[in-house]
């Protein structure tokens, strides 16, 4: 049988497919510390759980227009205002099946095969596959550990070429967690408006900020960037809704009705009654993301002090979202139980049969000396972990 080529290319989510392993050895009884999953651990805030049994109990559980319903993107059109000074119209907005189908639908709206992609290393494991789904090619931009793994000037002018039509940007960042600058952001902005390149902004980490940065949308930086980004965002994160499936997208009128067109044909209308529990979400009390943005604050900076305090470990610390990317690399080479590890898919592999800790080995993002750690899990499960992590660094010889 002669299968599709496209799809022989795309690699599986290895973040997905290392947290599904690490609940199925949970489930088998095995005590495993998972820093896997980027999903927080607390459950969905309880108004929030209200607000979908009563839709489920009013009925609303019928097919929606596609891109969603007008309240909510109302409530989004808020937020924007809101958080980020960006005025959209309802017809600005599309709602969808999670941040992801929203950069799917952005990238199959815009791309032609053979356009390229600026993509920042290390990047999020979805960007690629997605833009490689959508015919075009992702074009990695190499970015240095003393500017956080942040685009400059420098690196993306190395990576521009007459075939770039776009360019992502994810602040804070996921796996580094790094938070771009005003003017930073301003540098990016010329970039692209030199280039004439779309920018796509995916802001999904944008409330989980630590220490004294803000969150810039790039869009709200000038007419030219408004016009020309497609702002990327959802309530997985930051309102512990990673199971509800609902992601928003705000941008130029074509590129909305483009997206929406293709998600009528691919999935219809996300979830009816996730999509109220988001309106609830956003429009409802805000309590809870300020528990929870604080209960993140303190484990990373468990995590960060406890990392610097040991000599075979170092971390880029994070600004945002909540991830640790650990620097390993001072095993490779090296052999535990007489299996030498030389990257960090097999330290991965190697620390989750031997001490039980599930890591998502950095290959995956593009930096193959780190490991992914997520702190979305409890301080209590951290502390074990890093015990183990630290642990099985002794047993390299
Ligand atoms: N963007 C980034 C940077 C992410 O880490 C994720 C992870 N889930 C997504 C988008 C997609 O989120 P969602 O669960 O809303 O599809
Ligand atoms: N975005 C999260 C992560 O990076 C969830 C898993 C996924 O969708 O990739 O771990």
């Amino acid at each position: 049988m002669i299968l599709s080529e496209k799809a022989k290319q795309i690699s599986p989510s290895l973040t997905l497919a290392i947290t599904a392993k690490a609940k199925q050895m949970k489930n088998e009884g095995i005590d495993v510390i998972s820093f896997g999953a980027g999903e927080p651990d607390f459950d969905t805030p309880k108004n929030i759980q209200e607000a979908a049994k009563k839709a489920i109990e009013a009925g609303l559980t019928r097919y929606t227009p596609a891109s969603g319903i007008n309240e909510l993107k109302e409530a989004i059109v808020q937020k924007f205002k809101k958080d980020n000074d960006l005025t959209y119209t309802m017809d600005q907005v599309i709602i969808s099946t999670g941040g992801k189908q929203c950069l799917s639908n952005v990238f199959q709206s815009i791309l032609n095969p053979g356009d390229e992609v600026l993509v920042p290393i290390p990047y999020w494991v979805s960007y690629p596959e997605l833009i490689k789904l959508s015919d075009g090619k992702p074009v990695y931009v190499e970015n240095k550990k003393e500017n956080d793994y942040k685009y400059t000037l420098d690196s993306l002018e190395k990576a521009i070429s007459k075939k770039t039509k776009a360019i992502i940007l994810n602040s804070p960042n996921n796996p580094a967690g790094s938070i771009y600058s005003h003017k930073e952001l301003m540098e990016i902005a010329d970039f692209a408006q030199k280039y004439d390149l779309i920018i796509i902004s995916d802001e999904i980490y944008e409330k989980l900020i630590y220490g004294n940065k803000t969150h810039v949308s790039i869009a709200s930086l000038s007419e030219d960037t408004f016009n020309r980004t497609i702002v990327i965002n959802a309530v997985s994160k930051s309102y512990a809704m990673t199971g509800w499936r609902i992601g928003y997208a705000a941008g130029p009128k074509e590129i909305i009705k483009l997206m929406s067109s293709i998600q009528s044909h691919t999935t219809s209308n996300p979830t009816s009654i996730s999509q109220y529990a988001a309106l609830e979400a956003l429009t409802g009390p805000q309590d809870d993301l300020d528990f929870m943005v604080k209960q993140f604050a303190q484990r990373r900076d468990y995590m960060v002090s406890r990392i610097k305090a040991n000599p075979k470990l170092s971390c880029i610390e994070p600004e945002g979202a909540f991830y640790i990317m650990l620097n390993v690399s001072s095993v490779y080479g090296k052999k535990v139980n007489g299996n030498t590890i030389s990257n960090s898919m097999e330290f991965s592999d190697m620390i989750l049969d031997v001490e039980k800790v599930a890591v998502i080995p950095g290959v995956a993002f593009g930096l193959d000396e780190y490991v992914r750690l997520s702190y979305a899990t409890s301080l209590e499960k951290i502390t074990e972990g890093l015990d183990r992590i630290e642990r099985f660094m002794d047993k390299f010889n």
